[in-house]
Order: C-alpha cells, then sequence, then structure tokens
C-alpha cells in the first residue's frame, strides 16, 4: 500500500446529484404537524417560511435530486473537499487503526454550512424572494447563509444567540462583512423577543428563542422575507449529501472501505451528509459499515431523550416533528460546542436510530478537548469544538482497535475548523471547562408541556 496522505478529486468530480434518504430508508418518514392544529401541515402553511423548489424536496421520495449548475459554480469556490488519512495522528496514537477523515474546515465559511446555504439562497433568488431571515447559534450558519445570500443578491437578517453575540464577536463581524443584519436574541424586534424580554431581561437567549424570532419575522412579512433553517430538515440533509458522495469515491481512491463512519450531531445534517451515501451502500449493495452519531453529554438529544412528537421551536411556531427531544423549553447549559445546542434532532436519523441503522454515544467536554488538542498537534488543524465530538469517537474507536489488536478503518467527517473559538479552547487550557451531564429529571420534567398529539403507535 502507498504511503498517500491526501486523496483529493478533480473539480469534474464534484457530485452532479444530492442524495435523498427517503427513496431508500426502511423507516417510513413521519408526519410533519402544524402546531396549531396537530393536523399534518400542509404546502400552503409551509410555503409562507419556505419557497416551493424546498418544499417540493423535503417531501420528495426521489432517490437523487440534480444540483442546479448555479450551485454546482459556487461549490466549486471550496469542492472537493480533501480527504486526509491521518497518519500522524495514528502513530501518535500507536493503533493499527486506519483513520481518515473529510475536511469540510476548508469553505470559505469554516464549516459544512454552505453546502446548504448555497442552494437554499439560490432557490429563493429563484422564486423571487427577497431577503432571507434565519437565527445562528454559535455562528457558523449565520456566516454560511452570509455568504450565500451576498451571492445571489439576497438581504439577511440573523437572530444570533445572546450569548454568542457577547462572546463571538469576530461571527457577527464576519457576518456583516458579508452585508447581513445581526440582532442579539431575544431582541425587541419581535412579539415573541419582547416577551421574553418582559419576563427576563437578562435572558441569554437559546436557540429554540432565536428560531422563533427569526420564523415570526419571516411569517409577518406578507411574502417579503422567507425563513431559512441550517439543519434538521430533510433538504438541508439531502444538501449535505455531496459530503458522503465524495467521501465514498476518496475513499475507493484510498483503496479501502470505512468500517464505521462517525460524525457529531446538532440537529444531524453534517453526519447525515457524511453517513447517508454510506447507508445507501449499506441497504442496497450489501455494505457494512457502522454509522456513528457524537454528541454531548450536556445536550443528549438521541441518547437521552424522548423519541416522541415536539415542537421544533420554543415559541411552538415552527412545526412539530417526532424527533428524540430534551423539550422545546430547554435552555442549555453554556457549554463550548454552541452548534450542539438544539433541543432536537433531525428527524430521520431518529428514526433510522431508533430502528437500529444509526448508533449514537454522548461525550463529554473534557475529553472531547483533550482530544481535540491531541488531533490538532498531530495533523496541525485546530477543529471547532463540535467536530471535535467526532474526533473523540474516532479515538475511542483506534484506541479500541489497539486494544484488540484489530485493523479497523475509521472514516469521520472534520464538519470544520476552529479558528473562530479560540475563546472555548482558552477555557480548556486554562482549566475553566468542566463536565457536564444533562440530568434525566430535567428530560422527564420537560416532557409534561409536549404537545398532546394523538398517533396510531
Ligand atoms: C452547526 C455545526 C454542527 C452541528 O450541526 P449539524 O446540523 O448537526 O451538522 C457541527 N459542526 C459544525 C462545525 C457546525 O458548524
Amino acid at each position: 500500500m502507498s504511503d498517500q496522505t491526501r486523496f483529493t478529486l478533480n473539480e469534474t468530480d464534484l457530485p452532479k446529484f444530492w442524495y435523498n434518504i427517503n427513496a431508500d430508508s426502511p423507516v417510513p418518514p413521519t408526519p410533519v404537524l402544524h402546531p396549531g392544529t396537530l393536523e399534518p401541515v400542509t404546502p400552503d402553511f409551509l410555503s409562507v417560511l419556505f419557497p416551493m423548489d424546498l418544499i417540493l424536496q423535503e417531501i420528495s421520495t426521489e432517490r437523487y435530486i440534480e444540483i442546479p449548475e448555479e450551485v454546482r459554480e459556487i461549490y466549486k469556490l471550496y469542492r472537493p473537499t480533501p480527504l486526509l488519512r491521518a497518519r500522524r495522528l495514528e502513530k501518535m496514537l500507536g493503533t493499527p487503526a486506519h483513520i481518515y477523515y473529510k475536511n469540510e474546515g476548508v469553505s470559505p465559511a469554516g464549516s459544512h454550512k454552505p453546502n446548504t446555504a448555497i442552494p437554499q439562497a439560490f432557490y429563493n433568488k429563484k422564486a423571487g424572494t427577497k431577503a432571507l431571515t434565519t437565527e445562528t447559534g454559535a455562528g457558523q450558519w449565520g456566516s454560511a447563509l452570509s455568504l450565500a445570500c451576498s451571492f445571489f443578491g439576497l438581504d439577511l437578517e440573523v437572530y444570533m444567540v445572546k450569548v454568542s453575540y457577547q462572546q463571538k464577536p469576530y461571527r457577527r463581524i464576519f457576518m456583516e462583512s458579508f452585508g447581513a443584519q445581526v440582532f442579539a436574541s431575544p431582541t425587541d424586534r419581535t412579539n415573541y423577543g419582547r416577551s421574553v424580554l418582559a419576563e427576563n431581561p437578562n435572558s441569554p437567549g437559546s436557540l429554540g428563542i432565536a428560531i422563533s424570532e427569526a420564523v415570526e419575522v419571516a411569517a409577518t412579512s406578507n411574502g417579503a422575507k422567507k425563513y431559512s433553517l441550517g439543519s434538521v430538515l430533510n433538504h438541508v440533509l439531502m444538501h449535505q449529501t455531496v459530503i458522503g458522495e465524495e467521501a465514498l469515491k476518496q475513499m475507493d481512491l484510498a483503496g479501502e472501505y470505512p468500517d464505521v463512519v462517525i460524525g457529531c450531531v446538532g440537529g444531524g445534517s453534517n453526519f447525515a451528509g457524511i453517513a447517508y451515501p454510506f447507508l445507501r451502500e449499506n441497504l442496497k449493495n450489501g455494505k457494512r459499515a457502522r454509522l456513528l452519531a457524537v454528541e454531548p453529554t450536556a445536550t443528549p438529544s438521541l441518547t437521552k431523550g424522548v423519541y416522541t412528537f415536539d415542537y421544533g421551536d420554543t415559541a411552538k411556531m415552527a412545526p412539530i416533528v417526532k424527533m428524540h427531544t430534551l423539550g422545546h423549553d430547554f435552555i442549555p447549559p453554556s457549554i463550548h460546542a454552541g452548534g450542539l445546542r438544539y433541543h432536537g434532532m433531525a428527524p430521520s436519523i431518529c428514526a433510522l436510530y431508533d430502528a437500529g441503522h444509526i448508533e449514537a454515544v454522548a461525550v463529554k467536554q473534557i475529553a472531547t478537548f483533550e482530544a481535540a488538542i491531541q488531533f490538532a498537534r498531530a495533523e496541525g488543524i485546530i477543529p471547532a469544538p463540535e467536530s471535535a465530538h467526532a474526533i473523540r469517537a474516532a479515538i475511542d474507536e483506534a484506541l479500541d482497535a489497539k486494544a484488540k489488536d484489530e485493523k479497523r478503518v475509521i472514516l469521520f467527517n472534520l464538519s470544520g475548523n476552529g479558528n473562530f473559538d479560540m475563546t472555548a479552547y482558552e477555557s480548556y487550557m486554562s482549566g475553566k471547562l468542566e463536565d457536564y451531564e444533562y440530568p434525566a429529571e430535567a428530560v422527564k420534567e420537560a416532557m409534561k408541556k409536549l404537545p398532546k398529539v394523538e398517533m396510531p403507535a
């Protein structure tokens, strides 16, 4: 075997299609419900928030959906992204395992998120939308959508969770450089924001609250503004499958096939992006890669949440979906992986996890940063704290292979770089980080506020 480290594709290898798991999933999709009536949503309800092309993708069961040429042109600024074999990390660990990672941190926003921001901006532009609204937690989604909106000439309002707004001024400036307007949520610009502030003027905000504000602005704009979500929805996960489609070709170049494919999960999009094309190979072509989703013990939706119907946002304006949830009024502990703080999880991931096609593990914060530093010192990339969860799990797999003296091929998604996350690293290195396990009692308590959905089991 050669000693090649980087496996790169040509521009001509850029995927022409996104892969839609709903064509092959052995578990039927669960209905999406209107937050007021608790009846299945109609395209009319969704069309207040989203352009029709994206609604059709959301409910599509076509296996492959063509990537528009205008989107591929922009993808070409940073795709195909490289796949690397982490040879120096393998050596450092003394493991017989082979560790590969797909580096989505090379995108202009530093994460995988432009993969969906670009098509979402494109379809909105095509439908005549003038402006988008969105929320952002840690700032990566807002950054990705800012640059996508600037490419397509759309205005953008970003509702940024207040603690992040205060902790991450550089993210705000990044978004403003691309012309976005950024507000610290809760704001006094919306009815919902004002109601939160009336109750708690010092509210640190949450992703759930920021989503509610962004949805309210779009829903009350008489069609002038649409809303854009960076994870959780089917079409978002589908846009991310360019990651896995490229990785399949690159593993082929490396002459290996992964035994396990790993990604961190917030709403589930980067994990699905790398894992779903491999799941297709499991389901249709007799492959047997394990698919492992990694979450923080502080926001353990899959491993500790209840699989049930819940609201997508705190103000109960967004649709209700069946998912593993910590409760829609979840206010996360202030862990340093802002992108993993959502209370729920993409419905398709939940259904596949429930049916045993996907595995999940929760990892602790300090061990996660230890893995991040180890990876940085071996491979030269400081990972996003979110991605470091996947690295923790990849290293644990490699150490397990070492203990059992077996060769194991491990592939993980490096969903982003950590260049904007120095505050988190500073906290870690100065010993200020603490481990936190979200208490099971808090989940139990939150379940009292679930929507009362009557559904056949
Ligand atoms: C947003 C983000 C995540 C979490 O979102 P998913 O939809 O679960 O992928 C993970 N990593 C990075 C770098 C992010 O920006």
